[in-house]
């Protein structure tokens, strides 16, 4: 696999660089159009958007491949379009899946509600230990999923135990980098078979679109576009072109959201409204050194305790001016959310507290404001407490 020879910022906006026409359109143009032209009497390929070969699908898979350093990408309609057709892709009636159990809530419903009626059994596994793994594997197991890092307590797994162990046994890893972004983690250089992002978050960054991609071998995508076009999972035109746009600028996103994150997390960790403070970032972090040796920037989300519990979460978050309590994530806007609420509204109070999240736990996606003003902003809403 090759990234090119270009750096982030360059493959964000060029993917793999080519010289362009006299007079070609410097952006790519919006091609509203369900259908193409087709030769009378020609077998060749139907252009069609549901086929996942609009030339905007097109333009935006080829650059993000470049850019998270992927033989191939496809974009769809959402992350989770992205995280089911991506295991639809690797998965057989009779198999069994090992899912890390700290993941996004909607996959785990797509795990435990629906997978089971296609036949395929799903283990969700505590991911902190290679031991369990093992202890959980089948002779039927074929994939392993994990998030990473993950929500909303930013645990940062060490993939390549994982991918060896995976490699072993011949078995696929997939991965869910949505909140690492390409520009701070790219798994298939640790091992990972097939990437997932949802770029309805950090990949077009600007809370406006719904959209997914996967990443990985030409083979596998090849099989996830079939996929998709079958379940009906592409994306719209004007979506896709969109996200497009919001890839150029990820890089520089990605640089203030990492620089807001760090810088946000030392203040929370000084202020007594807040017992702990959640950023892989900081020395108290259990996964700083992991972190440390395999990200490129510790990113933007960060997950404060409040010191008042649920009660204390309840008044900042009606204080907040800034700070827009909305769930989501990645987007140029700071959002708020209290993942009791939210993303772990089906795990019961223990679960949840198994996993690091008590009552009183806000989950903050620095956007790319000016982080005094996020600050104050915050330092007035504790001041009421
Ligand atoms: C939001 C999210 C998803 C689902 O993405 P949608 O675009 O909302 O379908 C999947 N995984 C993670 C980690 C997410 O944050």
């Amino acid at each position: 696999m090759t990234r090119g020879d270009t750096g982030p910022s360059t493959r964000a906006i060029h993917g793999v660089a080519h010289p362009k026409a006299d007079r070609s359109p410097v952006a790519t143009p919006i091609y509203q159009s369900s259908t193409f032209v087709h030769p009378i009497g020609s077998s060749e390929e139907v252009l069609y958007t549901r086929y996942g070969n609009n030339p905007n699908q097109t333009a935006l898979g080829e650059k993000f491949a470049a850019l998270e350093g992927a033989e191939r990408a496809i974009f769809l309609a959402s992350g989770m379009g992205a995280t089911a057709l991506a295991h639809l892709a690797m998965l057989r009636p009779g198999d069994h899946l090992l899912a890390s159990a700290w993941i996004y809530g909607g996959t785990r419903r797509l795990f435990n509600e629906e997978f089971g009626k296609l036949g395929i059994d799903v283990t969700l596994v505590e991911p902190d230990n290679q031991r369990k793994w093992r202890q959980h594997e089948r002779k039927t197991t074929r994939a392993v999923f994990v998030e990473t890092p993950t929500n909303p307590t930013m645990r940062v797994l060490d993939l390549e135990p994982l991918a060896l162990f995976c490699r072993e046994r011949g078995i696929a890893l997939i991965v869910d980098s949505t909140f690492a972004s390409p520009v701070n983690f790219r798994p298939l250089e640790h091992g990972a078979d097939l990437v997932i992002h949802s770029a309805t978050k950090y990949l077009n960054g600007h809370d406006d679109v719904i959209g997914g991609v996967v990443a990985g071998s030409e083979p596998v995508i090849e099989e996830v576009r079939h996929l998709m076009q079958v379940w009906g999972q592409s994306p719209d035109p004007h979506a896709t072109w969109l996200v497009e746009r919001g890839l150029k600028t990820l890089a520089v996103r990605i640089g203030r959201h990492n620089a807001n994150g760090i810088a946000f997390a030392e203040w929370a960790e000084q202020h007594p409204a807040v017992a702990e403070v959640h950023y892989p970032g900081l020395h108290c972090h259990p996964d700083h050194e992991v972190a440390r040796r395999i990200l490129d920037g510790y990113g933007g989300m960060v997950g404060l305790t409040l010191a008042g519990g649920a009660a204390a979460a309840d008044v900042v978050l009606r204080k907040l001016r800034i700070a827009t309590h909305a769930p989501s994530l990645g987007g140029v806007e700071t959002l708020v959310s209290e993942p009791r609420f939210t993303s772990h509204a089906a795990l019961s109070a223990e679960e949840r507290a198994e996993q690091g999240i008590a009552d009183g736990f806000i989950r903050v996606s620095l956007g790319i404001e000016d982080i005094d003003d996020i600050i104050a902003d915050f330092e007035d809403a504790f001041s009421t407490l």
